[in-house]
């Protein structure tokens, strides 16, 4: 069976700043004003989109970042963009240059993990600080599909596994006993794969088990005859959700 691939989703543990500089950067995040989506959201629950329309500042800020390599991370961020009102402006933020501090996004590649703090999250970071660390290679053939997903994550998106209508029959002994040998943590497993988010967590669309947000569930972690592959593309639920939250 393939190794899952455990993406972290970071958000910050403060919610009241969280919250805070959600609604400084779009105030319908904090719900409500969509009439349109009734099941939207509850009091208390918000979203962490960014602003409509505006320009989103992508800064490369490792030094040794080879230029294929960061090309084939433009190519896979730009998969998304005719599904959203934004304009990604690519920036070179390393230390030392006039884009030091500057990308809304900074994307760090020096790392054998893959995470990304959810949306306007990423605006609690020091300037400085990585809000999207990229450790796949190029040559990893899940590389495309692994950069499509966390910069879902940092448009906003959150895990579809975790969906509130997500009903995998997870096998929960044997899911802590494999992320176990990777050294995950239960809590950890509970964070990121099996718990379920609150219903307004999410601009709600229906469950999407084709989601690029989803992932794999290996038949023998599961009960019964029950798996999803490994999900390669942003599916027509993918783009619907974007064009929801970015609308044009
Ligand atoms: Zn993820």
């Amino acid at each position: 069976m393939n190794e899952i691939h455990l993406c972290s989703v970071i958000r910050l543990k403060d919610q009241a700043t969280s919250y805070q500089l959600a609604l400084e950067e779009r105030p319908d995040n904090a719900g409500g004003s969509n009439a349109g989506n009734r099941k939207k959201r509850a009091v208390g629950h918000f979203s962490k989109f960014w602003s409509n329309g505006r320009t989103l500042k992508i800064g490369f800020v490792s030094d040794d970042l080879p230029d294929n390599h960061k090309q084939a991370i433009i190519s896979a961020i730009n998969k998304w963009q005719p599904f959203v009102n934004l304009t990604f402006e690519f920036i070179d933020g390393r230390d030392g240059t006039p884009g030091y501090g500057q990308g809304d996004i900074r994307i760090h590649t020096d790392s054998t993990h893959n995470y990304t703090l959810i949306g306007t999250d990423a605006k609690g970071n020091d300037s400085w600080t990585p809000t999207m660390v990229l450790g796949i290679k190029p040559s990893n053939p899940r590389f495309e599909s692994t950069i499509m997903h966390e910069f879902g994550h940092a448009l906003g998106a959150e895990h579809e596994h975790q969906h509130p209508e997500a009903n995998i029959p997870w096998d929960v002994p044997k899911v802590y006993a494999h992320y176990a040998k990777s050294g995950t943590s239960a809590e950890d497993v509970d964070e990121q794969v099996l718990n379920k988010l609150h219903i307004s967590q999410t601009t709600y669309t229906p469950y999407d088990r084709q989601s690029i947000m989803h992932y794999p569930v290996p038949n023998d972690q599961t009960i019964g005859d029950w798996e999803i592959g490994i999900n390669s593309r942003i599916s027509a639920k993918d783009q619907a959700f974007m064009r929801l939250a970015y609308p044009k």
